[in-house]
Order: structure tokens, then sequence, then C-alpha cells
């Protein structure tokens, strides 16, 4: 999409702070952190939000779980644990309208979230 920020990080427009990268899916670190060890998880196809998963994409979503899994060992926050986030719509606070997964670590985290 072409007014999507989170398309251009993944076209390289917009700069980040590359984890990980493959033919689906793009990691890189939250601009705003919230804990020690904030990066967010994207697919490199354009979806919306959770609200527009379906039969045909949905299979992304266990291939980003598999991802997060791995970077979480390889930056140390598997072992003392994390919390995978993803905001959907208004209510859940999604501010980027391209679906991407919080993984927050490093730090003890608090819940219920407010
Ligand atoms: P949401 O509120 O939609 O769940 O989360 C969007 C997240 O994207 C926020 O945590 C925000 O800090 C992050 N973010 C917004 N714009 C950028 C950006 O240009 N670069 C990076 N690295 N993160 C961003
Ligand atoms: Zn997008």
């Amino acid at each position: 999409m072409d007014d999507c920020i989170f398309c251009k990080i993944v076209k390289g427009e917009i700069p980040s702070k590359k984890i990980y990268e493959d033919d689906k899916v793009y990691a890189f670190y939250d601009i705003n952190p919230e804990a020690p060890v904030h990066f967010l998880v994207i697919p490199k196809d354009h979806i919306a939000s959770a609200n527009d998963l379906n039969d045909n994409n949905a299979d992304i979503v266990s291939h980003i779980f598999k991802i997060i899994n791995k970077l979480a060992v390889e930056l140390n926050i598997s072992d003392k644990g994390y919390r995978i986030v993803n905001n959907c719509g208004e209510d859940g606070g999604q501010t980027v309208k391209h679906i991407h997964f919080h993984v927050l670590g490093g730090r003890c985290l608090h819940w219920p979230p407010g």
C-alpha cells in the first residue's frame, strides 16, 4: 500500500533497525520502545489488521510466531519470557494499519494492560 509506513519500511523507503527478514516477514526495533527489548514483526504483504486475516493469508501468523521464537532466543529474552501483542482497531489501540506483532521483553511486564 502506497501510504502505509510499514510497507515503506519493508521497501527500505523509511529507515529501520532491521533484526531479521525473509521472503515473507520483516522484523525491526520499535522506534519508541516500551521495554528493554521491543521489536515488531510484520508480514511483507500488506494486511491491515487481525480483522483481515482469512483462509488465504492466515498462515503468515504461524510463520511470524516461529520467527518470534527464534529471535527471542537470539535476543536472550526466551528464558525469562516476553509478551507478544497484537493491537487491532481503534479500541485495541492500533495506530499503524498494517498488522504487526509487538514483542516486549527484558523486564517484568504488568498485567492487565491499561
Ligand atoms: P500500534 O499502536 O499500532 O500497535 O503500534 C505501532 C508501533 O509502531 C508503535 O509502538 C510505534 O512506536 C511504532 N512505530 C510507528 N512508526 C514507526 C516507525 O517509523 N519506525 C519504527 N521502527 N516503529 C514505528
Ligand atoms: Zn502496509
